[in-house]
């Protein structure tokens, strides 16, 4: 079913979802399991897979030399997906990026989509590589998400890359996009920013996901702009719990959102990492509390693998 239709469904019920990583390559399926195993009694309408596109490793040849090497250390987006409709019934939604594809990739990944009966998808552009500075779009490939949309959006219509396919089969994907309440980091200001989401929608997207942030006016800010700019999508809430103090700069550098003072104030004052960890949790489930009494559709949240902290956040909530 199309995520969309799950919030019609709820009629004005905040729904919660999850958001899962791949192993390790290596690494076993029975992972992914054993952390939705621990969630599925919060009856997610839906779960998503996030993509990982390849990184450059150097390793060292006899000669003394470095080598580059591409490899992508987290691979099966699409594979847990469909284990995740088989064994739970359960919607996935697959993360499909811009990045490491060219046009044609995309599309293929897309009728393997179609095919293994997914249809909902989260399109986004990916961040640029390790060790470049600025996103490089593949060869023949998008260079932002909403080129990304319009290609899906197109392929809805039965519109395919080669022109000589008539009546090609018109695909049905329900496109989330990302949106960013404190802006993008590479955005001039957050008004530029907030016109490209917006152009992402009127593109044909059909709800917006937030990055994770910390402080709730930031997200009513985002959303009442939202409305005021004929942006009537919902808007679904990212929120990942602090669990370990050294994230009080890794979040910020690596997401670019600010952390609140209090918070700060209250991690710092922490006397151990599971001190830190019952703090990460509380901010948490208030935050939750608070958007759930707004009547946000969604709370959707970062698992990243950390199945314990989630649930607990989970039961607070429900
Ligand atoms: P875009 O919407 O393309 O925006 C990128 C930048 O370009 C922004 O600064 C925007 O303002 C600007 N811009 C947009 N359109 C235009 C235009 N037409 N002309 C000029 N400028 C423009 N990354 C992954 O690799 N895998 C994942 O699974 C993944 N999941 C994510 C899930 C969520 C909910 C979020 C919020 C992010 C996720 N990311 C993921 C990270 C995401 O790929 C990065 O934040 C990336 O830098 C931007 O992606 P985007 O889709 O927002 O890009």
């Amino acid at each position: 079913m199309k995520v969309t239709e799950h919030w019609k469904r709820a009629k004005g019920k905040t729904l919660l979802s999850f958001e899962v990583l791949p192993p390790l390559k290596g690494g076993s399926m029975q992972a992914i399991f054993k952390t939705l195993d621990a969630l599925m009694e919060f009856k997610p309408p839906f779960i998503d897979v996030t993509y990982h596109r390849e990184e450059f490793i150097y390793k060292k040849r006899p000669s003394g030399y470095y080598e580059k090497t591409a490899i992508r250390k987290r691979p099966g987006t699409v594979g847990i997906c469909a284990a995740i409709m088989h064994r739970y019934h359960v919607d996935a939604v697959p993360h499909l990026i811009c990045g490491g594809f060219n046009m044609e990739e995309t599309e293929n990944a897309l009728i393997d989509l179609n095919f293994l009966g997914i249809n909902n998808v989260l399109a986004l552009r990916g961040d640029a590589r390790q060790f470049e500075d600025k996103f490089h779009p593949e060869e023949g490939g998008h260079q932002y998400a909403i080129d990304l949309v319009r290609q899906i959006m197109a392929m809805n219509q039965g519109i395919y890359l080669d022109s000589n396919i008539v009546n090609g089969e018109k695909t049905d994907f329900c496109i989330g996009v990302a949106g960013y309440p404190e802006k993008h980091y590479e955005s001039p200001n957050a008004e530029t920013d907030f016109q490209y989401t917006k152009m992402k929608v009127e593109a044909g997207s059909d709800y917006i996901v937030t990055q994770m942030f910390f402080d709730n006016s930031k997200y009513f800010d985002y959303v009442a702009k939202c409305r005021q700019e004929n942006v009537a999508v919902p808007i679904v809430a990212g929120l990942k719990p602090i669990t370990k103090k050294y994230q009080l700069t890794s979040i910020p550098r690596k997401f670019y959102v600010n952390i609140p003072s209090d918070l700060v104030k209250a991690v710092e004052a922490a006397k151990d990492d599971d001190a830190v960890r019952e703090v990460g949790i509380e901010w948490c489930i208030q935050q939750s509390k608070e958007l759930k009494a707004a009547g946000v559709p969604g709370l959707h949240y970062y698992t990243m693998g950390d199945t314990e902290t989630t649930r607990r956040i989970a039961e607070a909530v429900l």
